[in-house]
């Protein structure tokens, strides 16, 4: 018997082979037994380990589709190095298609968490031990929350010269500076030095099919950045992401009714109407204008908003043009109107 390559949880992996485990969790209040599926895939030779996460968030259902997806793709067995996915980390959320636990805890602010703490600690804690310690890179995958849409973006740590790098790998449009937030698993995952992209696109509890056909064709061209496969063979389509230090959210200076007349992708000028505010009482209508230039990264879905809500968060670039051409080129190379069907 060759030896395993990686134990999990007393489950050995050997090169050249894929299995799904199911790590227990704490039951439901019925007492419903509740487990965290975890995929692995132990390519034929060494190489990197790369972990690839989505649901912290239960409601971001883009991620779950990513995973699905890429763990279809023939061949992987062959590959240099292993792949760890768990496509619904948040099953609590998941069950009640929320964003948080039952006890209204965000899981992603819950890293490292503990054996003996919270429900979400708990979870938390399982990945921090029993996964973590068998990783060189991680990609979390998420969308908007609240009825907010994101444009397909990486969102990481540029200080860092590893995340940078597969950050221009994942070939998303737009590439985002953005530091930690406090107890996220990219913010404990990076402190420890492995390099994390957090992937950031469309909606909660919709499926986007850019945006998951952007998630999947990413991580297929950071496995063949990192050596695990050859891009050539699983048809990894390049694009030439843009870079943006800076973004700005546009929040509503009054309660109403909202008329976007702008939306993500778009490009917007300072002093351009963004949006029409009414009063759904009587006549009366205030334009919103953008306090600055940029590209429209992420807007809000919903049309009753009220005072301080975000409505546009627009990120700024040197050059507009490029950032709009590269969308229209992505959309273009992913031909959203051929036959490949979600499901
Ligand atoms: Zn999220």
């Amino acid at each position: 018997m060759p030896k395993p390559r990686i134990e999990i949880d007393n489950n050995n992996f050997y090169p050249g082979t894929a299995k799904t485990i199911h790590l227990s969790l704490p039951d439901l209040y019925n007492l419903t037994p509740i487990h965290l599926p975890v995929h692995v895939i132990c390519g034929k030779t060494q190489g990197p380990t790369l972990f690839v996460t989505a649901a912290i968030h239960g409601d971001e259902i883009n991620g779950i589709e990513i995973i699905r997806r890429l763990l279809k793709k023939s061949g992987l067995r062959k590959m240099a190095g292993n792949l760890i996915a768990i496509p619904i980390v948040n099953v609590y959320g998941f069950l009640n298609q929320k964003r948080h636990l039952m006890d209204k805890r965000d899981l992603n602010r819950c890293f490292p968490g503990s054996p003996t703490g919270s429900i979400a600690s708990i979870l938390a804690d399982i990945i921090c031990t029993k996964i973590l310690p068998h990783i060189t890179h991680a990609i979390d995958l998420h969308t908007g929350s609240h009825h907010r849409f994101n444009l397909p973006q990486i969102r990481t740590n540029l200080d860092i010269e590893e995340n940078q790098t597969l950050a221009l790998a994942f070939n998303s449009p737009v590439i985002l500076h953005s530091k930690y937030r406090d107890g996220s698993l990219r913010e404990y995952v990076n402190e420890k030095g492995i390099p994390f992209l957090l992937y950031e696109a469309g909606e909660a509890l919709r499926f986007d099919e850019l945006s998951i056909r952007t998630g999947v064709n990413g991580i297929l061209s950071v496995m063949s950045t990192l050596g695990m496969i050859s891009a050539g063979k699983y048809h990894v389509k390049k694009f030439t992401p843009t870079i943006s230090r800076e973004s700005t959210w546009v929040r509503a200076p009054l309660s109403g009714i909202i008329r976007p007349l702008k939306k993500s992708g778009q490009k917007i000028i300072k002093g351009q109407t963004i949006a029409i505010i009414a009063n759904p009482t009587c006549n009366k209508e205030y334009k919103l204008v953008s306090p600055v230039s940029g590209i429209i990264i992420g807007d809000n879905k919903l049309p009753l908003v009220h005072e301080g809500e975000a409505l546009f968060h627009i990120a700024s670039f040197e050059t507009l043009t490029v950032v709009s051409e590269q969308l229209d080129n992505i959309q273009d190379a992913f031909d959203l109107s051929d036959d490949e069907s979600i499901f």
